[in-house]
């Protein structure tokens, strides 16, 4: 299988054979404005120094500062960041946000460390990168596995070496610490946004049975949304596997019996299915909310969902792509779809500069506003290139970025 970034390159070199974009401009996309490696030594509890990889890509920056989040991952690697903050761009540029993209990481398994041990690392990975992060040239945020509190200190640890009291150079921080109203459900809550606006055109009515994979951030806020506007969520799933309720869950105590048991196997009423069984279910919407090539050429063929909404980056390979456009599945894409997070990101990032605080209503409605604009441009876009949504939305990108960067 070829990896993320690879799987990006292939998806720009489609939408260039739909479209003709000046071609300097198309070769400098193909590679990152700077790719980082970094190591972080870290004074583990029991006195012995451990050294952890850490990465930061800066992709481009033609329509504003670096923006991207960081991810902890044990299988976190250089490729997987680069394709993460060459979305991100793409992202961007869709949402229509004065942001450019970038993306971060640390090969580490988060669970494995002391709460000691996480703060320093964070702070570690900061004290190397210091010097190209600022409000207005690199923005880093959350992504898998860091929390508003890891944000928060890392933010802390930037003002510790800078003086730069303006807590805009991170994003996603606790409310109280400088963080926005709405960025926790942000990236589920602008999912759901964008597929409201575009479910009609997709040829879906009424209440939706919908899958999810993960049960993370964005999983759940996204499982807990669409709940909340009466559709059903018939099947779910975190990294151990999933469970199956054709009559929909309750979530809040799915959630508690996960807290008490720690994993969703076994919980009343349901039946047990593994993550494979969940992407075939059938289904009216199905959203991988978890991690890169979920969706390949080896399962496209089998998913029966009317609809795919893809809140994680990256989940569908470009050769399952052709093939659920084929069976007629449309496919929301990522940069398209997860674009609510980086959007309150950026009203984070906007309120810390101007000194406000906005309410959780205000943070809505202009998420709202802009998912739905992001929406309709793209389906413009497809729709006058006869394309998918994928390529719709990166034409849309690529046309705003291109008059930047001519
Ligand atoms: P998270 O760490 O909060 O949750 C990840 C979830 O995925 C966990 O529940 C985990 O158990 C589950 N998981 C891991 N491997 C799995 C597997 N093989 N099958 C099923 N579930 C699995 O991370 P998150 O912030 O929710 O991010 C999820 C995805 O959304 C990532 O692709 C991320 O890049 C993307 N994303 C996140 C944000 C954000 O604001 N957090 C914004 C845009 C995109």
């Amino acid at each position: 299988m070829k990896n993320p970034f690879e799987n990006g390159m292939e998806q720009l070199s489609k939408v260039t054979k739909i479209k003709s974009f000046n071609e300097e401009f198309i070769t400098r996309l193909r590679q990152p404005d700077r790719d980082i490696r970094i190591s972080i030594p870290v004074k583990m509890d029991n006195d012995v120094t451990k050294v952890f990889e850490g990465y930061r890509v800066e992709y481009n920056n033609a329509r504003g500062p670096y923006k991207g989040g960081i991810r902890y991952h044990k299988d976190t690697e250089i490729n997987e960041v680069k394709a993460l903050a060459f979305w991100m761009a793409i992202k961007c540029a869709v949402a229509n946000i004065p942001m450019g993209g970038g993306k971060g990481g640390i090969t580490v398994d988060p669970k494995t460390l002391s709460k000691g041990e996480l703060e320093r690392l964070s702070r570690g990975w900061v004290q190397k990168l210091s010097d190209i992060l600022g409000p207005q040239k690199d923005v880093p945020a959350p992504d898998v596995n860091t929390t508003p509190e890891i944000m928060d200190w890392m933010s802390d640890e930037y003002e510790k070496i800078t003086g730069d009291k303006t807590r805009a150079t991170f994003t996603g921080k606790p409310i109280g610490k400088g963080g926005s109203e709405g960025r926790g459900p942000a990236t589920g809550l602008g999912g759901f946004y964008v597929f409201d606006s575009l479910k009609g055109q997709l040829g879906l009515q009424g209440k939706c049975k919908v899958v999810i994979q993960g049960f993370g951030n964005v999983g759940l806020n996204a499982a807990q949304i669409f709940i909340s506007h009466g559709h059903s969520i018939i099947a779910i799933s975190d990294s151990k596997g999933g469970v199956y309720n054709p009559l929909g869950f309750d979530i809040e105590k799915l959630i508690e019996h996960k807290k008490n048991t720690g994993a969703l196997a076994g919980f009343a009423g349901s039946t047990d299915i593994t993550n494979e069984e969940l992407l075939e279910t059938e289904c009216d919407v199905l959203v991988p909310a978890a991690f890169e090539n979920q969706i390949t050429d080896a399962n496209a063929d089998k998913i029966r969902a009317k609809v795919i909404l893809e809140l994680a980056n990256g989940p569908i390979t470009p050769e399952a792509d052709e093939i659920l456009f084929n069976k007629d599945i449309p496919v929301i894409p990522d940069v398209l779809a997860n674009s609510g997070g980086v959007t309150v990101s950026y009203f984070e990032w906007d309120q810390n500069l101007k000194g406000e605080h906005w309410s959780e209503k205000e943070v809505f409605d202009k998420l709202l506003a802009m998912m739905d604009d992001a929406a309709q441009e793209t389906f413009k876009k497809a729709k006058e290139y006869s394309t998918d949504l994928r390529r719709g939305a990166f034409i849309l990108a690529l046309e705003r970025l291109e008059e930047k960067m001519l």
